[in-house]
């Protein structure tokens, strides 16, 4: 008999190669172009990003052209998005990258965590869709989407941030019957964006509502238990990647 996780994951499939999104670094493994493009969509709209992306990826393809950048036009071109921060940050990771790599953007979680800027979800990110890793890349989106699923609950404010939270659906990633792990978290990430959303997910032409505890009433919206602090705030306000 199909588990829970296994029926979860084979609606999940066929919904998705239904309705796949293509962005431009998902036509990619650079994994420098692939961390340009995550700390790009921090706190972005995915598809204000991708005019930016490219343009930056056009003028900027290594990490050694990022690297002697001129600040100021790096700022130009990422003005766009608001938070031009990214523009320093992502010069100065392509520094480290040159200084302290050799100019290869590495691929192990701890090397990758000494980047400026990069933090969990970017670092299992980069790991998964350049290298091909069997990471779970986990932000407010996958959260979403595994809480209200399968009733996950977080005893924190901020679910996103609780390791216990992240190990249960480190757990449920089944990976057989996708290619490979990139497909899987893409899969996830696709469907939080667009039909398991923040606001208003979309229940009503959900695919897997059959098995969803949240639609049961057996899981609250956010992932948080009674008592364990507010409702997280979407503070990653990004759709997918
Ligand atoms: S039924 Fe609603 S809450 Fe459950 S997975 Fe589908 S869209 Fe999300």
């Amino acid at each position: 008999m199909e588990t829970a996780a296994e029926r979860f994951w084979r609606g999940l499939l066929e919904w998705y190669h239904r309705n796949k999104r293509d962005f431009p670094w998902r036509r990619t493994t650079n994994p420098f172009h692939i961390l340009t493009a995550e700390i790009l969509l921090q706190q972005t709209n995915v598809r204000k990003v991708q005019e930016v992306y490219e343009r930056l990826i056009g003028r900027y393809p290594t990490p050694q052209q990022m690297a002697e950048a001129d600040l100021s036009e790096l700022e130009s071109i990422i003005g766009p998005l608001g938070l031009r921060y990214r523009a320093v940050r992502l010069k100065k990771c392509a520094e480290v990258i040159c200084r302290e790599f050799g100019g290869q953007v590495p691929n192990t979680y701890e090397q990758l965590r000494l980047l400026p800027g990069v933090g969990p979800y970017i670092a299992d990110a980069v790991l998964c869709y350049a290298f091909g890793l069997a990471t779970v890349p986990i932000d407010t989106n996958v959260v979403r989407l595994f809480c209200r699923y399968f009733g996950l609950r977080s005893e924190k404010s901020r679910p996103r941030n609780d390791p216990a939270l992240a190990e249960s659906i480190r757990r449920l990633f089944i990976f057989d019957g996708f290619d490979g792990t990139r497909t899987a978290n893409l899969a996830v990430l696709d469907f939080a964006g667009t039909v398991c959303t923040a606001g208003r997910p979309g229940c009503g032409q959900c695919p897997i509502s059959s098995g969803c505890a949240f639609l049961r009433g057996a899981a609250p919206a956010d992932g948080v238990s009674p008592g364990g602090g507010g409702p997280e705030e979407n503070s990653r306000g990004r759709e997918g990647r």
